[in-house]
């Protein structure tokens, strides 16, 4: 605690310099956008079997997960194993919509989707009751109207399911006006923040307008410049809501499960970037204060 009121007591004599010592963030990190997804691990062996992924999360100090994964079999395996827990790491378990390739163009008005996430919400994992619903994508935001992307939201709002969202800034208001509390309660995680690139002031805008929204970062267009340090508009909008935001890998192909290390070590270093107590926000406390993770 001492150090950390000498490094903030440094920055500020420093004013708006940037950071003192731009050593990277060494607190734990929270992978709050992570597949595990059949061809990682094919029901067993795969590239990717369980020690091998939980392995890149040890080393890399990733102390807890939000899994999901493509059928939802691969979140059941990681968080039912007994190597999870010996690795140290907290699965929090949302359920897929997809069971396959052809569900992603068309769970939102797939009414068997909807069963199927009342059945596995019913059932359960071994780590406990599942937390949250998604990934789910919207490639047309109007979709965020279909009749099951609509009951979907409901769903969440009402049993206090977190959602994770693959949208653009459209689909957020849509989603939103779609539940009971038009927005005000609704535990929304924008994947990405707007993959597309939704400027700085529309994420503020949003942000601003449903108090839980939070922001994922994995392929956020703009965020990182030179060096792989933050952008000096985003750097901002971190500090202005250092509680709203969290990092992700987002393994949704074997290429980043690879890429693991690099992704890790990358958020590492812009997080660093960061005044001590804004990085541990964003790299582990904000994520774990939403799912009661200790
Ligand atoms: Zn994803």
């Amino acid at each position: 605690m001492r150090r950390l009121l000498w490094v903030m007591a440094a920055v500020s004599a420093l004013g708006a310099a940037g950071p003192v010592a731009a050593s990277d963030y060494s607190g734990p990190l929270f992978d709050a956008h992570l597949h595990y997804n059949a061809e990682a691990w094919d029901g067993s062996a795969g590239p990717h079997p369980l020690p091998d992924v939980l392995a890149r999360m040890q080393r890399n100090g990733v102390k807890a997960i939000v899994s999901n994964s493509r059928p939802n079999d691969g979140t059941k395996a990681l968080a039912s194993s007994a190597l999870t827990k010996q690795a140290g790491v907290t699965v929090v378990p949302f359920v897929r919509l997809y069971r396959n390739r052809a569900d992603y163009d068309n769970w939102f008005r797939d009414e068997t989707i909807y069963t199927m996430v009342q059945t596995e919400l019913a059932r359960g994992t071994d780590a406990g009751p599942f937390k949250g619903i998604g990934e789910f994508h919207l490639y047309d935001s109007s979709n965020a109207n279909g009749p099951v992307a609509k009951k979907l939201m409901a769903l969440a709002e009402d049993k206090g399911l977190a959602v994770l969202a693959h949208v653009d800034d459209t689909a957020i208001d849509l989603l939103m006006a779609n539940t009971p509390s038009k927005g005000q309660r609704t535990r929304l995680i924008w994947a990405h923040t707007g993959i597309g690139g939704a400027p700085v002031a529309r994420v503020d805008q949003l942000f601003a307008k449903y108090p839980l929204l939070m922001g994922e970062l994995s392929y956020r267009p703009g965020l990182t410049c030179e060096g792989g340090k933050l952008c000096p508009e985003w750097r901002a909008l971190l500090l202005k809501y250092p509680d709203r935001f969290m990092i992700g890998s987002d393994t949704w192909v074997n290429q980043r499960w690879q890429y693991y290390d690099e992704l890790m070590k990358g958020y590492r270093a812009w997080l660093g970037d960061l005044p001590p107590d804004a990085a541990r926000k964003i790299g582990w406390d904000n994520a774990a204060n939403l799912f009661g993770v200790k």
